[in-house]
């Protein structure tokens, strides 16, 4: 027996096993504490501006991969959960109690526990086979961990339960909406006072895109509204009311004004319509809302406005441009608003993947001369560009969109523009640098200045639940001047906050497309954003972290391609113009980046090597990208067989909903089509040559239909280029990437060859 027991157990007295764990300790383990603090030193950047730490605060943001903040986020709960009880409680503490010790033991208290329980347990087993977002070995779709603030906020406030819809039902969460929105409207750059922005949080980035476009469709046909109200209320007003044009100019009578020139007021000036009325022409404001009620678009309907006030037959029907990449969300607010999805004008892409602004020109040059279908002129209602493609990640050129309405409002014609950064939004961190030190910057200098210029947009939406790393759901809408929100509401826009106790941000229920909605998620975002500032060293660390993975991702792909001979990877990201050939520019790229790492770009004090990364690859954090084979060391060029041999690939590394568990992945991975008919032939041919290595398109192209299957990692992992174990673990991803890649080339060249 005796002899048994010292042959299951070892012998801790031995000499040999301390011995043998004394030198584990000494190989494995001490090896790897001064390695942690090796690597913390290396994560110290040195820049001219003095050392600073990368990651370390980082750490703190979440719950981690493996769970490593379990304690700090258990102890952040159940804090929550007995502060709540208690709070409880001491709301009058001698009220009886409907729930006794003694209920506690009935059958039937014990039956319902029971179930709860093996629900619950159920439940909990369902849930493991949810997609790993968490792990670092997941690099699909655009979700990630939470922030630890934003789910212990949460957390605390769903217990309290808030209604975000009126302020009787949220006293307290409403107050930390209009705070968390007024940073984001800071961030976003509209600041200042006049006009006042203002955002509200939505149920997310679709309801937020439809909102906008509904506050931009009530803008364009608010004048006529007015005109019809003013000239009821107080006729003489009406006579000699005035209004500036968009090319500036004396004011001209606003009675005056023939359909066009209604329809191209600029926005501020129609938001300012009403109060100058009642400010300076001295109307009075009731009396005069009345008036115009009844004959907004919102009460009449597009049928009867159309026949009361657009009856120039030259003029037709408004228009919204967005690029090709454009989110679902903005064709499905046209339809519903009524403007008509064929009246929402998709403008090609550039070979880069953003809105080709020349052919956004065109578009609107005919629109305005009358150069369409109908030969009507069009009045334009918007121009939407993207901050963060969905698919892509791509920013569009808002500073020449910009330059173009300036253009455009000396020939007296204005619109609106809306950002949706449902995606990018929270890179606008990075402008935002609290002085307290440099953290590297990782995206290039062409996407900074298109953040640069936000604050003149007039419309944003954003995701806290996207890059903000929120729980679900939060969205939010920012406007620059906050009277756009009356638009959407049966009020005058007009922003009086002298009379009423209650400051207008904070009557949220009135405005957007949601009724109930969650003060949870308020919370949530407020935590998150006073826990990790929306500033360079807060959210911005963290979004310049993701860029930077994705430029070393893009790189490290680069790299293990060049090495293959059977196949090779395509990343979508363009290589800038001035380089003669893309082979060339590639191998620079690669020449100058040689020897390197992850670290070692951080720590280069001239900056050079993060100058070389930053500006090649994708605009933000995620990289699309596809695979060919070559069969007898060519590259093969029917697209139909790199589109399935992709597919191949992918259907080893995708999440499936066949409720089979989750361990067996070894990476995860998304997955996008470009389609020639959509994006347009420039970015579509050019990315065909470019995969398939041919320098014409085939004549045997099949035209309309095509498409190209590309795969798409979103980095949202601050860790992946961090030395683990010695080697940052993007390398173990783009290992496992490429040797299910060879076992598929393996495969199709068997089947190929039987
Ligand atoms: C995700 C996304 C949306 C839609 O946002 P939801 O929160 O999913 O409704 C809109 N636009 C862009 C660019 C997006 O990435």
């Amino acid at each position: 027996m005796k002899k048994l027991q010292a042959k299951l157990t070892p012998d801790y007295d031995s000499q040999s096993l301390k011995q043998a764990l004394g030198k584990m300790l000494a190989d494995r383990v001490i090896p790897k504490l001064t390695d942690k603090k090796r690597s913390k030193a290396t994560t110290t950047m040195e820049t001219t501006d003095g050392t600073v730490e990368v990651s370390s605060d980082v750490a703190a943001w979440f719950l981690g991969p493996r769970g490593e903040n379990v304690d700090l986020f258990s102890e952040l709960v159940s804090v929550a959960l007995n502060d709540h009880v208690f709070w409880r409680r001491n709301f009058h503490p001698s009220d009886p109690s409907p729930i006794t010790e003694s209920m506690k033991r009935d059958e039937a208290y014990l039956d319902a526990v029971d179930l709860i329980k093996t629900e619950f347990y159920a439940l909990l087993a369902q849930l493991k086979k949810s997609g790993p977002f968490a792990s670092m070995r997941y690099q699909g779709h655009m979700t990630w961990d939470q922030t630890l603030p934003g789910m212990a906020g949460y957390f605390a406030a769903m217990l309290y339960n808030q209604n975000n819809v009126a302020l009787e039902a949220s006293p307290i969460t409403t107050v930390l909406e209009v705070e968390a929105c007024e940073d984001l409207c800071q961030m976003l750059g509209y600041q200042g006072t006049t006009p006042q922005p203002w955002g509200h949080l939505t149920c997310g980035g679709s309801t937020a895109n439809i909102e906008a476009l509904w506050a931009a469709r009530n803008l364009k046909f608010y004048p006529f509204s007015f005109r019809k109200g003013l000239t009821a209320a107080n006729s003489t007003v009406a006579d000699t009311f005035t209004v500036t044009l968009p090319s500036g100019g004396t004011p001209v009578l606003l009675k005056e004004l023939d359909t066009w020139q209604m329809l191209n007021l600029s926005v501020d000036e129609v938001l300012n319509l009403y109060n100058r009325a009642v400010d300076e022409y001295g109307v009075d404001a009731v009396a005069l809302n009345a008036e115009i009620e009844p004959y907004s678009l919102q009460n009449m309907g597009f049928m009867d406005f159309t026949q009361e006030f657009l009856t120039d037959p030259t003029v037709g029907d408004p228009v919204v441009l967005v690029p090709a990449s454009k989110h679902y969300s903005l064709p499905k607010g046209a339809a519903i608003l009524g403007l008509g999805a064929k009246n929402m004008h998709t403008v090609p892409l550039d070979v880069y993947g953003r809105m080709d602004v020349n052919e956004l020109k065109e578009a609107i040059d005919d629109y305005l001369a009358g150069n369409t279908d109908d030969g009507k002129k069009h009045p334009i209602v918007t121009v939407v560009a993207v901050f963060g493609t969905t698919e892509e990640g791509n920013v569009d050129p808002l500073v020449e969109i910009l330059n173009l309405q300036t253009a455009y409002r000396a020939a007296n014609v204005d619109f609106t523009v809306h950002a949706d950064c449902a995606w990018g939004g929270y890179f606008a961190s990075l402008l935002r640098d609290d002085g307290s030190g440099g953290v590297p910057i990782a995206v290039s200098q062409y996407v900074i200045d298109q953040y640069q210029a936000l604050g003149s947009t007039d419309t944003i939406t954003i995701d806290p639940h996207k890059t903000g790393y929120l729980p679900y759901p939060a969205g939010a809408l920012c406007y620059r001047n906050m009277a756009m929100r009356s638009l959407i509401a049966f009020e005058a826009p007009y922003i009086n906050s002298g009379e009423s106790e209650t400051p207008p941000e904070w009557l949220l229920g009135t405005y957007g497309i949601e009724g109930s909605k969650p003060g949870a998620a308020a919370a949530g975002v407020y935590l998150s954003h006073a826990a990790i500032p929306l500033t360079l060293q807060g959210y911005g660390k963290l979004m310049t972290l993701t860029a930077y993975n994705c430029k070393i991702f893009h790189w490290k792909l680069l790299e293990a391609s060049s090495q293959e001979t059977d196949f090779i990877v395509e990343p979508t990201p363009h290589w800038p113009e001035e380089t003669s050939t893309k082979k060339e520019a590639v191998n620079a790229f690669l020449n100058k980046l040689s020897g390197k790492t992850p670290q070692s770009i951080l720590n280069d004090t001239t900056g050079a090597d993060l100058a070389t990364l930053r500006e090649a690859g994708a605009d933000l954090n995620i990289l699309t990208y596809a695979f060919n084979y070559k069969v007898n060391g060519t590259l093969v060029q029917d697209l139909d067989k790199v589109n399935a041999f992709n597919e191949r690939i992918y259907d080893r590394i995708s999440l499936k909903a066949d409720g089979r568990d989750i361990y067996n992945y070894k990476i995860l991975v998304s997955t996008t089509s470009f389609f020639k008919d959509t994006y347009g032939e420039v970015f579509f041919e050019d990315y065909r040559k470019r995969l398939l290595g041919i320098t014409a398109v085939p004549t045997s192209s099949s035209g309309s239909g095509e498409r190209i299957v590309v795969m798409r990692s979103t980095i949202m992992d601050p860790w992946i280029t961090e030395d683990v174990d010695g080697k940052p673990f993007v390398d173990y991803i783009v290992a496992e990437l490429f040797d299910i890649v060879r076992e598929v080339v393996a495969e199709v060249l068997a089947a190929e060859a039987a």
